[in-house]
C-alpha cells in the first residue's frame, strides 16, 4: 500500500505529475493514446484523497464503460483507496433515481426497458404502406438519435431540418410515431436508456432537496474518454455539477469514435471556452506502444485533417523496439482468418499470453469468420460482445432452414424426389428458403445501418453454407444444420473461455494488447460502406487509430482481395494505403511477411523499391512504378496492363491531385479511373 503522496507522484511523467498534483478546479488532460490519461486520472483520484483535498463519497469518476468503472475501482483499491464512486452516467443515473424516486413519486422506479423494438414493432405497423418495412432496430436508433440531442417528438422536425440530418422516416412521419411511442412506454410503466439520463436531470433541475442531496454527496468530478460524450450526457454532468468547477476531463479528440449516438469531441475542445480558468495539461508520451506501432499510428494521424490547419499530433515513443507491423494482403477471406488463427498460435508458442492478443474488426458480424479459424486452429479464444448465432435474424434463418427441412421429409414425394433427382446446390437452396421467409436477397443491400447490418449477417450464413458446399458439393440441409450447430456450441463455448480476444473496434477503446490484429483493411469494410462524407470517413480513420494504439508489440494488418465466396476483387483500405509505405507492402499470398522496414522518422515518405534513375526520372515517377509492380503483382497481371510507362510519366508530370484532374490524363479511361483512380492520386499526394 502507499501511504505517502510522493510515491503516488514516483512513477509519472512531470505533466502527469502536473495534472495529478491539480486537485481543484476545472482540468482538462487533452492527450494521445496510451500516455496515461487514464492511469493519470485514477492517481489523481487517489492524490486528492492522500492529501485531504476531497472525502471518499464526496467524489464520482464516469467511465465509458461498466468494465472501465471496475477498473478504475481496482486501480483505487491497488493504491489503498476505497469508498469511491465510479460508473458510467447511465449506472449513476440509475442509482440516483432509485433512490430518489419513490419519495418524489411515490411509487417504485419503473423498469427499464431493456430494448425498444418490441414496443415499436405495433407502432411501425401503423405506418403508411411503403414505409411499413422500415426495419425497427432503425426506427429505435432514431429515436435514440434524437435523445441524445434532448430532441423530443414536438421539437423533431425543427431538429433534422437544423442538422440536415436523414432519418429512416420522413420527419413529418417519424415525429408522430416517436409520440405515440412515448406514451406506449409511458403507460406500460416502463423507462428506457435514455430515459434515465433525461429524468435524472429533470429531477436535480426540478426538486430543489433532491438536487441539494444529490450535490452534498458528490462534488468532485472526473470523466474519463470525454471526447465520447453527448448533448444528454453533457446536461447530466451540468446538472451533478450546478455551477461548481471541481471537474476534470480527459480524452483524446482523435478517438472520438461514437458520433453516431450523438457524441461531440467539441465538449472536449471547448472545455476551455466553458472554463477559461482550466488548468489544461497535454501529455506526448506514449508508454505502451513500440515505436514501430507508433510510426503506423502517426501515419494515419498524419493524414487526418486538423481542425484549425495546426500541425499533426505525433505520438513519442518510449518503449524499446519491437518487431516491424506485418502487412499482408490474401487471395482470400477464408485465407486471412487461417493465418491470423496460425500467427496467434505462433505468438503464444513464444510466450504471448492468449488473453494479450486480439483480434479487432469493425461489425460483429466478422466475427464467425474468425471463430471458425480458431477452433480449426485449436487456438482458445473469447468473445467480447454480440454472439452471432444468438442474432435474431440468424436464429429465424435458421428456424426457416429447419421447417423447409421438415417439410421436406414430411411430404413423401419431395423425399423421394429429393433422392433421385440431384439437389439443387445448398447455397441455392439456402437463398430460396430465406428469399421467401425473410426477403433476404444476398445482392440487394436494404437501406439503414440496422438493415444493413442483418442483410451482412445473413450474408456470413450464406457463407458457411458455400463452405459446406466446398467441401462436398452434395451437401444438403442437414449437413448445413450440422455444421451450424458445431460451430454455434464452439461460440458458446467460446463465449465464456479464456484466450485470444475478438471484439469490435468500438469495445476496444481504452484497453491494450501484446499483440493486436486488423484484418479486412479493405474498401467497404473500413471504411465501412455505408461512410460517404468526408465527417464520416474521418470517423473510420479514428476506428483504425484507436484499433493500431491499442497494440504494445504485436502489429498485423492485412486485407483480402475476394471474400465471402464472391469474384468481386476487392480494394484495399485507403487507410492501410497511407500507412505503408509505396513499394514496402505485401507482395501477395506466398510472400514472406512483407514489413514495415525501420522508424520513419516524420510519418513521411519513402522511396520506391528500385531507387534507379530512369527515363522519366522523378522520384514520383519511380514511386508510381513502384506502386504499379506492387499492384501488379497482387493483381497477378504483367505491369503493362495496369498502365504504360509514358502514362506514368504523363501522371509524374501532371501531378493529379483529384479524380478529375486524372480523368484529363491521356490513357486513363473510366474503368482505370475506377479501378486505380484513389491508389494513384494518394501516390501523388504522398510523393508532396
Ligand atoms: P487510451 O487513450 O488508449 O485510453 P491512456 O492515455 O488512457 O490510453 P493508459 O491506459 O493510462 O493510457 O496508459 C497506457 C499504458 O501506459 C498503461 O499500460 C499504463 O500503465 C502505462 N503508463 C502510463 N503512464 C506511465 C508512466 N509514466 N510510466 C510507465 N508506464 C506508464
Ligand atoms: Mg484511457
Amino acid at each position: 500500500m502507499l501511504d505517502i503522496p510522493s510515491d503516488l507522484l514516483s512513477d509519472l511523467d512531470p505533466a502527469q505529475r502536473d495534472a495529478v498534483r491539480a486537485t481543484s478546479g476545472p482540468v482538462c488532460i487533452l492527450a494521445g493514446a496510451g500516455t496515461g490519461k487514464t492511469r493519470a486520472i485514477s492517481r489523481r483520484v487517489a492524490y486528492a484523497l492522500e492529501t485531504g483535498v476531497v472525502a471518499p463519497s464526496h467524489v464520482l469518476v464516469v467511465t465509458f464503460t461498466d468494465k472501465a468503472a471496475t477498473e478504475m475501482r481496482e486501480r483505487l483499491a491497488a493504491l489503498g483507496r476505497t469508498g469511491v464512486t465510479a460508473a458510467t452516467f447511465h449506472a449513476a443515473a440509475l442509482r440516483q433515481l432509485r433512490h430518489f424516486w419513490p419519495r418524489v413519486s411515490g411509487g417504485e422506479l419503473p423498469t427499464i426497458l431493456e430494448s425498444k423494438v418490441a414496443m415499436l414493432v405495433d407502432l411501425a405497423r401503423a405506418l403508411p404502406g411503403g414505409y411499413r418495412y422500415v426495419a425497427v432496430r432503425d426506427l429505435a436508433g432514431e429515436i435514440e438519435w434524437a435523445k441524445a440531442r434532448r430532441v423530443g417528438p414536438t421539437r423533431y422536425e425543427e431538429a433534422t431540418e437544423a442538422d440536415g440530418h436523414d432519418g429512416p422516416l420522413p420527419a413529418r412521419l417519424f415525429a408522430p410515431l416517436y409520440s405515440r411511442y412515448e406514451a406506449a412506454k409511458e403507460r406500460a410503466g416502463r423507462i428506457d436508456f435514455e430515459d434515465m439520463l433525461e429524468l435524472t436531470i429533470r429531477l436535480i433541475e426540478d426538486d430543489a432537496a433532491a438536487a441539494d442531496e444529490i450535490r452534498a454527496r458528490y462534488r468532485w468530478f472526473s470523466v474519463d474518454e470525454y471526447q465520447d460524450t453527448n448533448t444528454l450526457q453533457q446536461a447530466l454532468l451540468d446538472a451533478w455539477l450546478g455551477g461548481r468547477e471541481d471537474l476534470a476531463v480527459v480524452g483524446d479528440e482523435d478517438q472520438t469514435i461514437y458520433t453516431f449516438t450523438g457524441a461531440s469531441s467539441e465538449w472536449l475542445t471547448g472545455f476551455t471556452r466553458r472554463y477559461p480558468a482550466a488548468h489544461v495539461v497535454r501529455l506526448e508520451t506514449n508508454y505502451r506502444s513500440t515505436p514501430q506501432v507508433l510510426d503506423v499510428a502517426n501515419r494515419l494521424l498524419a493524414g487526418a485533417p486538423r481542425v484549425g490547419g495546426g500541425p499533426p499530433k505525433r505520438l513519442l515513443p518510449t518503449r524499446p523496439d519491437g518487431p516491424p507491423p506485418i502487412i499482408r494482403q490474401f487471395a482470400d477471406g477464408g485465407d486471412e482468418e487461417t493465418a491470423i488463427a496460425t500467427e496467434t498460435r505462433r505468438l503464444i508458442d513464444t510466450g504471448v499470453p492468449a488473453e494479450q492478443i486480439a483480434v479487432l474488426v469493425r461489425t460483429n458480424a466478422q466475427l464467425v469468420g474468425f471463430e471458425a479459424a480458431f477452433r480449426a486452429a485449436r487456438v482458445a479464444f473469447q468473445l467480447r460482445g454480440e454472439r452471432f448465432f444468438a442474432r435474431p435474424e440468424i436464429r429465424r434463418a435458421l428456424d426457416a432452414v429447419r421447417s423447409a427441412r421438415r417439410g421436406r421429409s414430411a411430404t413423401k414425394d419431395d423425399a423421394q424426389a429429393d433422392d433421385d433427382t440431384p439437389a439443387a446446390p445448398l447455397t441455392d437452396r439456402l437463398t430460396a428458403i430465406w428469399a421467401a421467409a425473410l426477403d433476404f436477397r444476398p445482392d440487394v443491400v436494404p437501406p439503414g445501418e440496422e438493415a444493413r447490418q442483418r442483410h451482412a449477417a445473413l450474408g456470413t450464413l450464406l457463407d458457411i453454407g458455400r463452405r459446406c458446399q466446398t467441401e462436398d458439393s452434395t451437401a444438403g440441409l442437414d449437413d448445413f444444420l450440422a455444421e451450424v450447430d458445431r460451430r454455434s456450441a464452439d461460440e458458446a463455448g467460446g463465449a465464456t473461455g479464456v484466450g485470444v480476444e475478438l471484439l469490435t473496434y468500438h469495445r476496444a477503446k481504452g484497453l491494450e494488447w501484446d499483440a493486436v490484429f486488423l484484418p479486412a483493411l479493405e474498401e467497404g469494410i473500413l471504411p465501412i460502406r455505408q461512410a460517404t462524407d468526408p465527417a464520416e470517413i474521418d470517423e473510420e480513420r479514428r476506428l483504425l487509430y484507436v484499433g493500431i494504439t491499442r497494440a504494445r508489440v504485436h502489429l498485423w494488418l492485412s486485407s483480402a482481395r475476394v471474400r465471402d465466396g464472391r469474384s468481386t476483387q476487392r480494394r484495399r483500405s485507403r487507410f492501410l494505403l497511407e500507412v505503408v509505405p509505396v513499394g514496402v507492402h505485401s507482395r501477395g499470398d506466398q510472400a514472406a511477411d512483407a514489413r514495415i522496414s525501420g522508424r520513419g522518422g516524420t510519418g513521411g515518405h519513402r522511396a520506391g523499391p528500385t531507387g534507379g534513375a530512369d527515363a522519366a526520372g522523378s522520384p514520383l515517377f519511380e514511386a508510381l512504378r513502384a506502386w504499379r509492380l506492387e499492384r501488379a503483382r497482387a493483381d497477378a497481371v504483367p505491369p503493362y496492363v495496369i498502365f504504360h510507362d509514358t502514362t506514368l510519366a504523363a501522371i509524374a508530370e501532371r501531378r493529379p491531385r483529384s479524380l478529375a484532374d486524372l480523368a484529363g490524363i491521356p490513357g486513363i479511361g473510366p474503368t482505370k479511373l475506377d479501378r486505380y483512380g484513389e491508389e494513384l492520386i494518394s501516390v501523388v499526394v504522398r510523393a508532396g
